[in-house]
């Protein structure tokens, strides 16, 4: 489903900026799009005409990266489905034991759904020769990976994904991937806590780049409209750059979605054992940030001491700065980076120098 349009003024522009029935451009074709807010697919721009073939594609299908389009068609496979319902209450099977307790026929489709997943990335071989493990991919898709988790395979898969685009994709593809990553880096998670005139607690998961003030009029506005009268709303976790967890918190809960009209960002936990799960979730994984920071602050003055006795490579030092090195080749501005990594404007212009001069 395509997510973007480009403008007149040649930018891209995401739906969810883009006003009900506003018409742009294709980012592939150029054709006619418009923009489309139903209450049942997911919003999208659509074609006037004919769609393109490009535009059909998923940006992120199958991996994890912003990890959309949950519903993998290859999960659909009878003896993939299969093989999963096999193992579905486990993280690792052992070939020989699990396939022993099965008939001839149950076998065959076992192990057709197993090449299927290994094909797929869903398992992968743990020990040789027939210990297998599910993949974070199965494991998400499953709703088994903890935020905190998930945070860092999709991190891990937009630097795969990025790389990989750049060998095979067209730059229109290369574009929109990274906008789309500029995206969800620079807006902030929110998870709000809405107490009902009923009594009744709900909660809201959503992203926003701007001021959580402006966006939480928005939706007490957007709620009174649908004659939901709110007692009062708190903000229980804003998490910057973290806009990447939302679909996947949307699918991980999907069980306790509590629509309200068209609405599908509200939850309803029916227990108190349940909503602290979701909050010390949320908790990890605003403090797994905090933690891998001063982890970095601390490796960095370790490091400060080695560098007085030896001099460090340029490649070591890039290596160290991976992160930074990342954000700049997605056109952050440097000081933004030295914002969000907290790390000296000094330190981003020095990797910056360095990757300037580098030959790629
Ligand atoms: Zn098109």
């Amino acid at each position: 489903m395509l997510e973007y349009c480009l403008l007149d003024s040649g930018k891209l522009q995401h739906i969810s900026e883009s006003k009900l029935g506003h018409f742009a451009k294709c980012p592939f074709c150029l054709q006619l799009v418009v923009g489309k807010k139903g209450k049942i697919k997911r919003h999208h721009f659509a074609h006037i005409k004919h769609s393109c073939a490009q535009s059909n594609l998923e940006l992120n299908s199958a991996g994890l990266a912003f990890f959309n389009d949950v519903s993998l068609p290859s999960l659909n496979d009878p003896d993939l489905k299969f093989f999963i319902s096999c193992i579905s209450t486990k993280k690792s099977f052992n070939i020989e034991s699990d396939i022993r307790l099965r008939s001839a026929k149950e076998r065959f489709h076992w192990q057709k759904g197993l090449n299927i997943a290994i094909e797929k990335g869903l398992v992968e071989i743990k020990e040789e020769p027939a210990l297998y493990a599910k993949t974070a991919i199965l494991l998400a898709i499953e709703g088994r990976l903890t935020l905190k988790d998930f945070f860092v395979c999709q991190e891990e898969s937009i630097t795969q994904k990025l790389h990989d685009i750049k060998k095979t994709s067209q730059p229109s593809w290369e574009a929109l991937f990274r906008h789309h990553v500029y995206r969800l880096t620079t807006s902030s998670l929110y998870f709000l806590k809405l107490k009902l005139a009923s009594g009744t607690c709900i909660y809201k998961i959503g992203i926003t780049a701007r001021d959580i003030e402006t966006r939480l009029k928005e939706i007490e506005k957007e709620l009174s409209m649908l004659r939901v009268s709110v007692q009062s709303v708190t903000v229980e976790f804003l998490l910057p750059g973290r806009g990447g967890i939302e679909q996947y918190f949307k699918h991980k809960y999907r069980a306790y979605k509590h629509p309200i009209g068209s609405l599908t960002e509200y939850f309803h936990f029916p227990s108190t054992s349940l909503v602290c799960s979701v909050l010390s979730e949320l908790s990890r994984l605003e403090r797994f940030g905090t933690n891998r920071r001063i982890a970095g602050t601390l490796n960095q003055r370790k490091q400060r001491k080695v560098a007085k006795r030896r001099a460090e490579s340029k490649e070591d030092f890039l290596n160290k700065h991976k992160n930074i090195v990342e954000a700049l080749s997605i056109g952050l501005p440097i000081r933004q980076v030295a914002r969000e990594m907290k790390r000296s404007v000094n330190t981003v212009r020095k990797v910056k120098q360095l990757t300037d001069n580098t030959p790629h």
